[in-house]
């Protein structure tokens, strides 16, 4: 008879009961799971901003969203705001969404750069468009529809979503074991981990361990001795200042992220408060003005004292080692800027499903694991770097720093494309494609040096006309959508 998988996870954050209430319900016949954790060792309790993938995880669980947000105290998520990034006073928006749609044969910022109109580029966005006016809808699945342009995510209570999927866990079967883990025991032939002893002196053993213990890194770091990669030279950022805020007027669809001297504020909106945040480098400020720095820049008042977290930007070489496999905080962490951590969280997920492994330990399955789990690191690294390098800030020496640093060869070369003649990258798996360069090579001013030529094929009336067609379009369309607190209000009010 074929005998079932013991996984063993370590940790009841966001990671490890997404990691348990994906495999109790996808994976019921395969496995039996197991999670360790403490109630003396807390979360690190923030993780609110999440990206359009997430709503992927959540159907493929079963999640019904209208539940799930009201159950979170949910709002919408079209984008990010970046204000005073590339310059002090410009604000840009990154949208989960495109502008505009390709013409006479290249991709939109062509003929725009081209056209020269005075219209910026977030007239043709209808995300961005959307949420300027706080506007929120579900898109359409019509092709061709301006309001068929765009994806959106959540921003959530990160506690009340651990909690909302640790009750779908149990249900399904997961056993949570209460307990702070002393000690963890390995094979003296294999160095495979055997099992974790809990200060209770319980024992638990398991074929595989899945490592959600956050930064502590338990079982990959501190017991398999996995190397750690420094990235911190270029993600000087390293330190960040927490606090939950009395909700602010308007409920925006997006989140914001305002530059400071440095490092920058966080500012996400839920139903019931404003989640907050500073992040900066110890390297130029001290933590006792950073905290005082963020206080000051409340749009409302705090609701307790501010929680000081901090960290460092990099990631463990080989996120499966043995019969460990790490995931969330224990794996590595790239700072909160584009809201990346619980979509690799979600992708590490769905990796080590495609690559389930049997009772032995097979290198093949943990080589590409690590091999998917690189290259989406990699690819984050470089976006968050830019958005680090490209300013033109004079006012502080964090920002002069980052304009002079030198960064990885693969983010030069993409920038060095773009200033040459628009040139974007583009692939067709992982995170941030076209219009995410679009949006911060553009917002914070990097100019092309010249268009495609093949852009020249439409005749530059009709590459204008088109443009103001597109613009009036969207505009039209958004003045109809619902405001986003009164689609949240009828959708997915808060109840506790
Ligand atoms: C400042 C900041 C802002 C962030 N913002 C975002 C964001 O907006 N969007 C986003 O996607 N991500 C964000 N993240 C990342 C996000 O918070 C994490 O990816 C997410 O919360 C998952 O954390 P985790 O579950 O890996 O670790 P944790 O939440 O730290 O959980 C660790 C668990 O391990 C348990 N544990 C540890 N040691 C032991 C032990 N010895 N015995 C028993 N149990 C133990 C603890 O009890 C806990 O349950 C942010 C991170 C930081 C630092």
């Amino acid at each position: 008879m074929f005998k079932k998988i013991e996984i063993v996870i370590l940790g009841g954050g966001t990671a490890g009961w997404m990691c348990a209430a994906a495999l109790a319900r996808l994976a019921p016949n395969i496995c039996s799971v197991r999670l360790v954790e403490s109630d003396d060792i807390s979360t690190v309790g923030v993780g609110e901003a999440t990206l359009p993938q997430l709503k992927e995880f959540n159907d493929l669980i079963g999640i019904n969203e209208a539940d799930m947000m009201s159950k979170t105290a949910a709002t919408f998520k079209l984008g990010i705001e970046f204000s005073n990034w590339g310059q002090r006073g410009n604000s840009y928006i990154h949208p989960f969404g495109a502008f505009g749609q390709s013409m006479g044969g290249v991709e939109f910022h062509q003929q725009w750069a081209r056209a020269n109109t005075g219209e910026s580029l977030e007239a043709y966005s209808y995300a961005v468009q959307a949420c300027r006016n706080h506007k929120f809808d579900f898109p359409v699945d019509s092709f061709g529809e301006v309001n068929s342009t765009y994806s959106y995510a959540y921003h959530f209570d990160a506690g009340l979503y651990a909690a909302y999927l640790r009750h779908i866990a149990e249900k399904s079967g997961v056993e949570r074991i209460e307990g702070v883990v002393n000690s963890v025991s390995t094979h003296p032939d294999n160095g495979n981990i055997q099992s974790l002893m809990l200060a209770s002196n319980q024992e638990i053993k398991g074929d595989y361990f899945i490592d959600c213990s956050g930064f502590r890194s338990l079982l990959l770091g501190q017991t398999l001795k996995v190397p750690f990669e420094d990235w911190s030279p270029w993600l000087v950022c390293d330190r960040a200042w927490a606090v939950a805020s009395e909700s602010g007027q308007a409920l925006l669809p997006y989140t914001r992220s305002i530059a400071h001297e440095a490092g920058w504020q966080w500012r996400i909106p839920l139903q019931h408060r404003m989640g907050n945040g500073y992040v900066f480098s110890s390297q130029f400020i001290s933590e006792d003005e950073a905290a005082a720095c963020l206080l000051r820049n409340l749009e409302a008042p705090a609701l307790s004292d501010p929680r000081l977290i901090r960290f460092k930007a990099g990631r463990y070489y080989s996120a499966w080692e043995k019969n460990c496999i790490a995931i969330g905080l224990s794996s590595g962490f790239l700072e909160p800027l584009e809201s990346t951590s619980i979509y690799l969280i979600q992708v590490a997920i769905t990796n080590l499903l495609k690559l389930f492994p049997k009772h032995k330990t097979d290198v093949t399955l943990s080589a590409e694991f690590n091999r998917l789990m690189d290259m989406e690191y990699s690819r984050i690294k470089d976006f968050l770097i830019l958005h680090y390098h490209l300013n033109q800030r004079d006012d502080s020496e964090l920002w002069r720093y980052c304009r002079s640093m030198p960064i990885p060869e693969s983010l030069a070369q993409k920038i060095e494309l773009f200033r040459w003649r628009g040139y974007v990258d583009s692939f067709s798996f992982g995170l941030f494609n076209l219009a995410s360069w679009q949006a911060v090579y553009i917002g914070q001013g990097l100019s092309q040096a010249a268009t495609d030529p093949f852009a020249n094929n439409l005749p530059l009336s009709d590459a204008r006309y088109q443009m103001d067609t597109l613009a009036s379009k969207i505009r039209a369309r958004v003045n109809l959508m619902p405001s986003h607190r009164d689609f949240i209000a009828d959708y997915c009010p808060f109840r506790k």
